[in-house]
C-alpha cells in the first residue's frame, strides 16, 4: 500500500499541485485550503461542500490527521496550553482582543540553557513542518470566529536547529493561500544559532526576530547558556545581528530575563548598554519564570522596573513581558517535563 500524502507538510501550492494530479479541478484544492487553514476543520467528512466520493479519494490518499491532544489547560488569564502524546507543547496566550500562539519546533531541546524547563527533560527529535502546522490548527480552532494575531516561535526547542521546517511553517502561515498571518506578525526566537540568524536574513523577509541573550558579558553567559555560547560567542552573535538589520532594516528584539541577583547589578546592565550601543534594535525584559529544577530566583517586580529605568536612560527602548499562563506551567517546556516526570498521565 502507497503511503498517503501528509496535508500539513504542504504549501497551499502543493496542495493544488496534489488535487491536479487527483485529476480535480483546481477549486477542489481551494476549497481543501479553506477548511484546513481558515476553518482549522482537518476531518473530510465534514467538509460539506465537497462531494462524497471526493472526500472518500481524500481519505484514501492524504493524511489529515492531527497528533492527538493528551492535556489542555485553561489559566485564570484565559492563556490555553496543549500538549500532545509525542510532547509537542504549544500556548494560546490572550491579551485583550490580540491572540498570540506560541509554538514549538523540536521535541526537547539540546542547547542546555540553565534557566529553561525545555531541555530538562532531553532532546527528541526535530518536528516536522506538519507537526508545527497542527499546533496552528488547535490554535485557531480555540479562537475561531475571531483570528490568530501573532505566531511566536518561542515554545519548546531552537528554530534554528530545525531550520527547513521551521522556514516552511512560515511560509505556510503566512501564505494568502493558508493561515495569512503578515510576515511582521511571524516572530523567531533564536538563542543564538549564528548560521541560522544569516540564513534568516537571507531569505529578506520581514519577519521579525528575537535572540535571547540574557547575558551580555562571554564569562556569565557561558554559565547560563553554555552550548551555544561557547559555539557562537557574542562577537560573532552581534556580527550577525548586524548583517540581519543590515539586510532586513527589521529590528531585533533581544530578549533578557531578569534573574534575581545573577544579572540583574549595576555591571550587567552596563555591559548591556555597551553591547547594544548604537545598534537599532529592541530590549525585552522577562522576569525570570522559576522552572522546574533550576536555581535561580525570581525578581522583584520593582528590580525589573530599575533594570528598565537604566536602560531607558541610556537611551535604549525597552519593554518588560510580564509572565501570561503561569498558573498553568507555562514557561518554556515545563508541561512536558512534568509528563515526563509522571506527574501528567496521559
Ligand atoms: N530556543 C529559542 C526558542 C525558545 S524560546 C530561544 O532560546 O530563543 C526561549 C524563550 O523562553 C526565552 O527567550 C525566554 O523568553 C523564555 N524562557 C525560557 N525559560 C524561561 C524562564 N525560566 N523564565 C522566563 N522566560 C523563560
Amino acid at each position: 500500500m502507497r503511503t498517503k500524502i501528509k496535508i500539513l507538510d504542504c504549501h497551499p501550492d502543493v496542495i493544488q499541485k496534489i488535487i491536479m494530479d487527483l485529476k480535480q479541478p483546481s477549486f477542489r484544492g481551494k476549497q481543501l485550503c479553506s477548511w484546513l487553514f481558515e476553518k482549522a476543520v482537518t476531518d473530510p467528512d465534514l467538509m460539506i461542500n465537497i462531494p462524497k466520493d471526493l472526500r472518500v479519494l481524500f481519505k484514501e490518499k492524504l493524511d489529515l490527521s492531527l497528533p492527538e491532544l493528551v492535556e489542555k489547560r485553561v489559566c485564570e488569564d484565559g492563556s490555553v496550553k496543549f500538549l500532545n502524546g509525542e510532547g509537542i507543547e504549544s500556548v494560546l496566550i490572550k491579551a485583550g482582543r490580540r491572540n498570540t500562539l506560541c509554538l514549538s519546533t523540536q521535541a526537547g531541546c539540546k542547547f542546555g540553557c540553565a534557566f529553561c524547563a525545555s531541555s530538562k527533560a532531553g532532546f527528541d527529535r526535530n518536528l516536522s513542518t506538519g507537526e508545527i502546522i497542527s499546533q496552528v490548527v488547535y490554535g485557531l480552532r480555540e479562537v475561531l470566529p475571531e483570528k490568530l494575531n501573532n505566531i511566536v516561535y518561542m515554545g519548546i526547542g531552537e528554530p534554528f536547529d530545525n531550520f527547513e521546517n521551521t522556514v516552511n511553517s512560515i511560509e505556510i502561515i503566512s501564505s494568502d493561500k493558508a493561515f495569512r498571518i503578515g510576515q511582521r506578525k511571524i516572530t523567531v526566537s533564536t538563542c543564538g544559532v549564528v548560521p541560522g540568524i544569516l540564513k534568516f536574513a537571507d531569505l529578506n523577509k520581514q519577519y521579525e526576530l528575537s535572540v535571547s541573550l540574557h547575558c551580555a558579558n562571554n564569562i556569565k553567559r557561558n554559565k547560563i547558556m553554555p552550548v551555544i555560547n561557547k559555539r557562537y560567542p557574542l562577537s560573532k552573535l552581534m556580527e550577525a545581528c548586524k548583517y540581519f538589520f543590515d539586510k532586513t532594516r527589521r529590528y531585533i528584539t533581544f530578549e533578557y530575563i531578569v534573574i534575581k541577583g545573577f544579572n540583574d547589578g549595576i555591571k550587567d546592565i552596563k555591559d548591556l548598554i555597551d553591547l547594544l550601543k548604537g545598534f537599532s534594535c529592541k530590549i525585552n525584559l522577562i522576569p525570570f519564570n522559576s522552572a522546574i529544577g533550576t536555581a535561580f530566583e525570581v525578581p522583584e517586580k520593582e528590580k525589573v522596573l530599575e533594570v528598565g529605568k537604566q536602560l531607558k536612560n541610556a537611551g535604549m527602548n525597552v519593554t518588560v513581558r510580564w509572565s501570561k499562563g503561569a498558573d498553568a506551567d507555562a514557561a518554556c517546556g515545563q508541561l512536558r517535563y512534568l509528563r515526563k516526570a509522571g506527574k501528567i498521565k496521559d
